[in-house]
Parts: C-alpha cells; sequence; structure tokens
C-alpha cells in the first residue's frame, strides 16, 4: 500500500510540482507504519472515513478498499488530479476539493454534509483516518469532538508536540485549550512514535500516531460543550491571568458574582492549575443557568 519516495517524486515530477511546506506535505514512505495507522482503525464495510489531504494517495487507497466509503478533502490542486486519476474511478471515494477548515475553528459545511450523506446510506460509523498536515490538527481534533456529525474515532498522525498536549497534565506548560476540551471529550493513546525519516520530505520534528476515542457513556450537552470550548479558549489566551481576571470577559456580572461566592471555586487560580474535571464542572455548571446577552 505505501508508495516509495522514489514513486512519490516520480508522481510529483511527472505532474511538475515538488511537496509544499506551506501545506504540510510530508508523505508517509513508511509501509510498517502506515499499517499500524490502517490497522488501529478495525476498519468495517459500513464505515465512512474521513481522509484529510490524500496526497499521492497511498493511504487513501487501503482505506477505500477496506471501508465502506471514503471522504477525502484535499486543499492542491495538483494532487486533486492525482487523485482523480488514480481513484476517481471507484464507488466508494468521494473527493472533496477545497480546504478541510471552512472557518478558523470549524471543519467545512461541504465535509460534515458529504459525512452524514453517506453515513445515512451506510449506517455505519464515522471514523478520522488521516496523516495530517500540521496545521489543521488541533482546530479538526476539537471541531470533530464539539461538532456534528458525531464521529467514533480519530487515528492520525500527528507532530509529536500535539500528542504532548493532548495528554499533558495540570501545571504543565503543554496543559492548554486542546488538553482540557480532549480529555473532557475522549480517551486517548499514542500508538506508535513516528521518527523524521518515515517521511519524505523529512520533517524537522518527530510526529506520533494517535487514537482519539469519544466517550460515549454519558455525553456531555451540545451546550456544555460549547460553553466548554468558549471558556477554556477565553482563559487561556490569557494563561497568566487569574480565573478572575479572564471571567469578567467571559461572563455576566450576576454569574461571576455567584462564583465569587461559592466555595468550590477559587478565583485566584490561574487556568493550568485548574484540571479537567474542574472545567467539566465549571462549564456544567454555567450552561445550565441562561446567561444573558451581551
Ligand atoms: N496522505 C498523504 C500521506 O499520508 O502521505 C499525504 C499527507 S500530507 C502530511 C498532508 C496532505 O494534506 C497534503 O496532501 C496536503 O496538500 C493536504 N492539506 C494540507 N492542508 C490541507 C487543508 N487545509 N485541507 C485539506 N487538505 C490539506
Amino acid at each position: 500500500m505505501t508508495q516509495t519516495k522514489h514513486e512519490i517524486r516520480s508522481i510529483l515530477t511527472a505532474a511538475g510540482v515538488r511537496p509544499l511546506k506551506r501545506f504540510g506535505q510530508h508523505f508517509l514512505i513508511d509501509g510498517n507504519l502506515m499499517r499500524k495507522l490502517v490497522a488501529a482503525a478495525e476498519l468495517r464495510p459500513d464505515d465512512v472515513v474521513l481522509e484529510v489531504g490524500p496526497g499521492t494517495g497511498a493511504l487513501t487507497e487501503e482505506l477505500v478498499r477496506q471501508a465502506g466509503h471514503v471522504v477525502a478533502v484535499e486543499i492542491d490542486r495538483t494532487l486533486q488530479s492525482v487523485c482523480r486519476d488514480r481513484l476517481g474511478d471507484r464507488p466508494n471515494f468521494t473527493l472533496i476539493a477545497g480546504d478541510v477548515l471552512g472557518s478558523k475553528h470549524a471543519i467545512a459545511p461541504a465535509v460534515r454534509d458529504a459525512l452524514r450523506s453517506r453515513q445515512r446510506g451506510l449506517g455505519g460509523r464515522i471514523l478520522l483516518v488521516a496523516n495530517l498536515p500540521y496545521q489543521v490538527a488541533t482546530p479538526l481534533i476539537v471541531d470533530l469532538l464539539i461538532g456534528q456529525p458525531p464521529i467514533a474515532g480519530m487515528y492520525v498522525t500527528i507532530q509529536a508536540e500535539v500528542a504532548d498536549r493532548l495528554q499533558a497534565s495540570p501545571g504543565t506548560k503543554d496543559y492548554g485549550p486542546l488538553t482540557v476540551l480532549t480529555q473532557a471529550l475522549a480517551d486517548l493513546q499514542r500508538i506508535a512514535r513516528v521518527p523524521p525519516e518515515a517521511f519524505w520530505p523529512a520533517p524537522e520534528v518527530d510526529s506520533a500516531i494517535v487514537r482519539v476515542i469519544p466517550r460515549t457513556g454519558e455525553p456531555l450537552p451540545e451546550a456544555t460543550r460549547q460553553r466548554l470550548f468558549a471558556l477554556v479558549h477565553g482563559c487561556f489566551n490569557h494563561r497568566r491571568k487569574t480565573l478572575r481576571w479572564s471571567l469578567r470577559n467571559l461572563l455576566d456580572a450576576d454569574d461571576l458574582a455567584g462564583l465569587e461566592f461559592d466555595d468550590r471555586w477559587d478565583l485566584t487560580q490561574r487556568p493550568e492549575e485548574i484540571d479537567v474535571d474542574g472545567w467539566i464542572n465549571l462549564a456544567r455548571m454555567l450552561a445550565e443557568k441562561p446567561s444573558r446577552p451581551g
């Protein structure tokens, strides 16, 4: 299933292009790691797989072979043509030409719609399986956890530094919005280390294959998830400030006064001192009472 460095280079040369740094074009050339990534997803014939950045289509071919349907989103025009030539005739392959993100924090509506409609047809799970371009990893993971349609699992290669942030503990420099949102909503596992030489061209940093499985037991209601998102982003934007300082901009006076007089909360804490359960409790409490506009 893997393409060698030589094969990828030939495909790009024939198309008259070189790998583009700005699109995070580091192609996975290590067959063992690619097999590990696909095997981790345990694909079923009724699964819909989202692949972000099919590139020259090596991983895509395997996904198309194993899944019910693959929705692949590619931003690079030349690579869109390469994918169409290689996979355009497969009935269970849809290529969306464009940016997977429709805005800074959310996936494009066309991608959501394609996933929904394919899932309606097949009745299985929606999974993300991808060697992610580094620029989109964080917003994509967060939006797939918070937004719709619900995703059953993500199996992705990401920069090791992003994996560290996903798994960080309170009080560390890596602990931030990505940590809180992911740990609040999902279980994480690092499946393999991916060294730079597993890619062509080699990036400057280590990567990792991770598995992110949203919890199904008692999912947080939509309003609480949205509250959590706004709270952690608003507060971690000012990491050095106290909770009281940041919440002044995020809550109305009544809600803030309620927290001041509630001894479960210590508003002199900084955001990195509050553990994941603390953030969930805060979001839950605030989401339960409607806040005033403005
Ligand atoms: N899937 C291939 C592989 O495993 O070797 C290529 C992966 S490469 C790390 C990332 C791919 O994502 C490239 O094909 C790049 O053009 C594409 N890409 C980058 N930014 C994107 C975006 N915002 N939306 C969709 N595709 C994007």
